[in-house]
């Protein structure tokens, strides 16, 4: 905040100016009255970016009350987790998968419960989870509900999957990221499910769909994704699966496919969609 006021000065602003600034930093200290500094990340990237059986345990540590002694440190906070044992746990403010247990896990630098629900504690603020920050969606499924998106909710949603997408990038690192890079690759496919499994069902969703496999597709086979684990192609399939349920709701769905005609996708999977186009 002291840099704000700095920068001020150095571009010789006046006393009202002055008091503009203060005003400012008054209101953004009370619209944010936690004694702690907010984490970098929020319960979204602790649920995407975790493997599931992980988030649940964690889950139930935190809402067991088994995340005790939490303390805001410099850089990151503090807890005694109880797990077997009471563990002494440390996690980074920026990345909530940085830090250290003294369990197993933490020991040989892998993520673990434990720290896992410090994070959550550090983002919940010992507030109670409720079921939809819990729901785990780790497959695309069709949400079953006819419908279609008003103009401010499709932008919105267009928006979400270009930040999913993000995450389904180039792989160029040595070969110490590639777990880093295939937990990114996972993240991006988390949330693109989720936002897939909520959509409703009609010709509009069933457009946006095929666009995005399209992305995804490209991103495959000119993006220089490293899809070896099959993070990517498992989401395609199951995106194709979720289309498939879309023209058994709204036969109108099956006017999307079209733009499918004659393209080339990486492992042929738009050739089912076709088949039901030429049906
Ligand atoms: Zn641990």
């Amino acid at each position: 905040m002291g840099g704000v006021v700095v920068v001020m000065f150095d571009r010789g602003g006046d006393a009202s100016e002055l008091s503009n600034v203060l005003e400012l930093v008054t209101d953004a200290w009370n619209y944010f009255p936690q004694k702690y500094m907010q984490p970098k990340y929020d319960l979204d990237k602790i649920k995407f970016a975790t493997d599931g059986p992980t988030f649940e345990k964690a889950v139930d540590l935190y809402e067991k009350g088994k995340v005790t002694k939490f303390e805001e440190g410099i850089g990151g906070y503090s807890a005694v987790v109880i797990g077997t044992k009471p563990y002494k746990v440390y996690v980074d403010n920026r990345h909530y998968d940085q830090g250290d247990c003294e369990c197993y896990l933490g020991q040989n630098d892998t993520l673990c419960k434990h720290m896992v629900a410090v994070a959550i504690y550090a983002v919940m603020g010992g507030k109670k989870l409720n079921d939809e920050d819990k729901r785990l969606v780790s497959q695309a499924v069709c949400s079953g509900r006819l419908g279609e998106l008003g103009k401010s909710e499709l932008a919105a949603t267009k928006k979400a999957i270009s930040g999913g997408m993000r995450y389904v990038k180039s792989y160029e690192g040595p070969s110490h990221t590639w777990f880093a890079y295939q937990n990114s690759l996972s993240e991006g496919c988390n949330r693109l499910s989720k936002i897939v499994s909520e959509l409703p069902v009609s010709e509009q969703t069933a457009k946006l769909l095929v666009d995005t496999l399209l992305r995804l597709d490209d991103r495959l086979c000119h993006g220089g994704v490293d899809d070896s684990d099959g993070t990517v192609g498992g989401f395609i399939e199951e995106t194709v699966q979720v289309l498939k349920e879309y023209v058994k709701l709204d036969s109108a769905c099956v006017k999307a496919f079209s733009e499918l005609e004659g393209k080339e996708t990486c492992f042929g999977w738009e050739e089912s969609l076709l088949d039901i186009v030429h049906k």
